[in-house]
């Protein structure tokens, strides 16, 4: 909080050079944070006392927020990153913080283990051939997992020989999270049709959207809300007078009523 609190501004304005190395300081520090949490997590999960949190979320909004946060890590590496996650794909019922963790630690691991000059590509879709599932899937251009080692990473504390710093925790803790969720993490390298690099999938059960009641007697109103809030993935149901809607709300109560 002190060295936000600095970069806010709170001791004036700081010289650029300074400033530089608050947010080294910031950004070690919430990685720091990020690996506590999976230690704090891991043990909790041994115990079996992690408790989910959770909420239906659009899936895609998360994912793009929680990548963008990366950005610019990704780009101080000379690494260009992509994100296809279209809004309203898919809600999943999802503890958010968890959630995020999981993103976070698939994405840094693509950037970390991607030299200078590779592309990430973070993609969110959905598959026939797994109805029912959305599929996060972070593909790079990296150095690759040898195949002799590819189901030993999710296992904790295994890292592949000596690379950059880590403590070998990400993907275990990923894993798991995953799996209380009711879903599987996948990985494959070189990723389908590629000769290099990696692809982390993280497959995960897709919840019912929310209903939403959408009540006005102006039907140029009821058209607008309705095509908006069905593009971010809603179902919406129409009522144009206040007898409409207590009968709709009735015969099924919407999850929220506008
Ligand atoms: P941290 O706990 O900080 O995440 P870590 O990155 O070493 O440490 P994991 O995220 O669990 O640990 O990954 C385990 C190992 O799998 C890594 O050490 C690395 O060898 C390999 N690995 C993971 N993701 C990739 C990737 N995208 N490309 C190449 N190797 C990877
Ligand atoms: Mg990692």
């Amino acid at each position: 909080y002190a060295i936000g609190n600095m970069l806010e501004g709170s001791l004036g304005a700081l010289p650029e050079n300074i400033r530089k190395y608050l947010e080294m300081l910031n950004e070690d520090c919430r990685r720091l944070m990020g690996t506590v949490n999976d230690i704090l997590d891991m043990g909790k999960i041994e115990a079996k006392k992690l408790f989910l949190s959770k909420v239906r979320i659009p899936f895609a909004r998360m994912v793009r927020r929680t990548s963008e946060s990366l950005r610019i890590q990704a780009e101080a590496k000379g690494l260009q990153m992509s994100i296809a996650a279209p809004e309203g794909i898919a809600f999943v019922d999802c503890d958010p913080q968890k959630m995020e963790r999981v993103i976070i630690n698939i994405v840094a691991n693509a950037i970390k283990y991607t030299p200078e000059g590779g592309r990430i590509d973070i993609r969110v879709t959905t598959d026939p051939a797994k109805p029912g599932m959305v599929n996060l899937q972070v593909e790079d251009t990296g150095i690759g997992i040898p195949a002799e080692y590819l189901h030993l990473v999710t296992e904790r504390y295994f890292r592949v020989g000596d690379q950059a710093s880590g403590s070998g925790l990400g993907l275990s803790i990923a894993k798991e999270l995953v799996q209380l969720h009711g879903g599987q993490v996948e990985l494959s390298s070189p990723p389908p049709g590629k000769t290099g690099g990696t692809l982390a999938s993280v497959v995960l059960p897709i919840a019912e959207s929310p209903r939403i009641l959408v009540v006005d007697d102006e039907p140029f109103v009821l058209d607008a809300l309705e095509r908006q809030l069905r593009q971010h993935g809603y179902t919406v149901v129409l009522a144009h007078d206040g007898d409409e809607a207590i009968a709709q709300a009735t015969a099924q109560p919407p999850d929220v009523m506008v």
